[in-house]
């Protein structure tokens, strides 16, 4: 069977795929997330954990959210590839970074979150917000 959604870190130590479909997927302005990713925003989806096959080493930096869960951003120790979160609160979902797909076209992100922590330089797109959907 061939997977649906592949991808990996930069230096491919880190490989994962799966043959489930987004669960859903958004773009993040957070201060976290653009922390995480030295960029205005994180592009993520989520599937369900246990669908997905991972190989190679994914190291965890331990955090917390807002509402004081823990969060866990997963990144490749060798190149330090932003890869994976997860939190506490749903531990059946991982998220991914959307840019870490073989093919990240096939991306698009369904809503924004935290878009009044946007950089003047990295606002949210308005056809990226589902509020904004007809
Ligand atoms: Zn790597
Ligand atoms: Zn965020």
């Amino acid at each position: 069977m061939t997977a649906k959604l592949t991808g990996g870190c930069t230096c491919g130590a880190v490989r994962y795929e799966t043959e489930a479909e987004f669960e859903f997927s958004f773009n993040c302005h957070c201060r976290k997330c653009q922390r995480a990713t030295g960029a205005g925003h994180a592009s993520a989806f989520a599937l369900p954990a246990d669908a997905v096959r991972i190989t190679g080493d994914i190291r965890e930096y331990k955090g917390s959210s807002d509402a004081g869960a823990a969060t866990y951003g997963g990144f490749c120790p060798t190149c330090g590839s932003p890869l994976t979160s997860r939190t506490e609160r749903f531990p059946e979902r991982l998220y991914f970074h959307a840019a870490t797909l073989d093919d990240p076209s096939v991306f698009q992100a369904r809503f924004v979150l935290f878009g009044e922590e946007a950089q003047p330089w990295d606002l949210p797109a308005p056809e990226n917000n589902e509020e904004n959907q007809p």
